[in-house]
């Protein structure tokens, strides 16, 4: 379980929220049960729960546990908005295989538009998927999930990254493009990559892209839906550094 890290000390930690219910109600543990403990700033720790009561759970740090499930590479998905539960999908997903951070952001040609009024409820929508699927794929951070209105808005945030590519199959008809495998083997510190909508990066972005820097990256002569694409790219990256 994920902890706000002024809730973990040297040697115990205090669970409160929404947390609370599932030890209690859906895994009904008691005192003495053995949870895992993360504090999302690299600390992962086996505790023991001491007390159980409907708004916080006590637990004892018995020991820190060492193995790193990261990625040696921040990695970063930029995702132009897309429909719903797909997005879901490119989240849950790409948590699981290693994303550091997610960059929604509504491009040009995204189809679906949030509405401002909602994107803080869908944000946090979102950052609960990344929440869980980090719990159940044992990683050490939860990913962070931003959104950006504009691809502008996206390119200023993109700027921190050591490498930045932007996924498009048209680059691939005209060859310009490297391979993945030759970016990876760079072994960038940090890496982020662009996925458009279901209808395509458009020109206009593509241009912006190639003046900021981005580099074009084919993943084949197939098209692939958008989050196909994304789950691809982070495949590659975790095969290339992992296995
Ligand atoms: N322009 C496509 C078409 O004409 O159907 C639609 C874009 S595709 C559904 C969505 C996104 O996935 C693209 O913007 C690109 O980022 C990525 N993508 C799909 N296939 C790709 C490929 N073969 N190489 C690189 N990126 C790809």
């Amino acid at each position: 379980y994920f902890v706000e890290p002024e809730q973990m000390s040297e040697d115990e930690v205090e669970i409160t929220g929404e947390d609370v219910k599932h030890i209690d109600k859906v895994m009904r543990l008691q005192p003495g049960s053995h949870i895992e403990c993360l504090n999302n700033q690299g600390r992962r720790t086996h505790c023991k729960i001491r007390s159980v009561n409907k708004e916080s759970i006590e637990a004892d740090i018995m020991q820190d546990l060492e193995n790193s499930p990261e990625l040696p590479v921040y990695a970063a998905v930029a995702q132009a908005l897309i429909k719903g539960d797909n997005l879901d999908l490119v989240v849950q997903k790409g948590t699981e295989l290693g994303v550091g951070s997610f960059l929604l952001f509504a491009a040009g040609r995204s189809v679906v538009k949030w509405d401002s009024s909602k994107v803080e409820k869908k944000v946090q929508r979102l950052r609960k998927i990344a929440k869980e699927a980090a719990e159940q794929s044992g990683r050490l951070y939860i990913p962070d999930v931003s959104y950006y209105p504009s691809t502008g808005d996206m390119l200023e945030a993109a700027s921190m990254y050591n490498t930045s590519l932007y996924l498009d199959e048209e680059t691939a008809k005209n060859g310009k493009h490297e391979t993945l495998a030759e970016i990876f083997s760079s072994r960038p510190p940090s890496i982020l990559a662009v996925i458009g909508p279901e209808g395509g990066i458009s020109p206009e972005e593509a241009q912006t892209f190639d003046k900021s820097g981005f580099r074009p990256v084919s993943l084949g002569p197939r098209i692939l839906r958008s989050e196909s694409a994304s789950l691809y790219f982070l495949s590659a990256l975790s095969y290339h550094y992992e296995i």
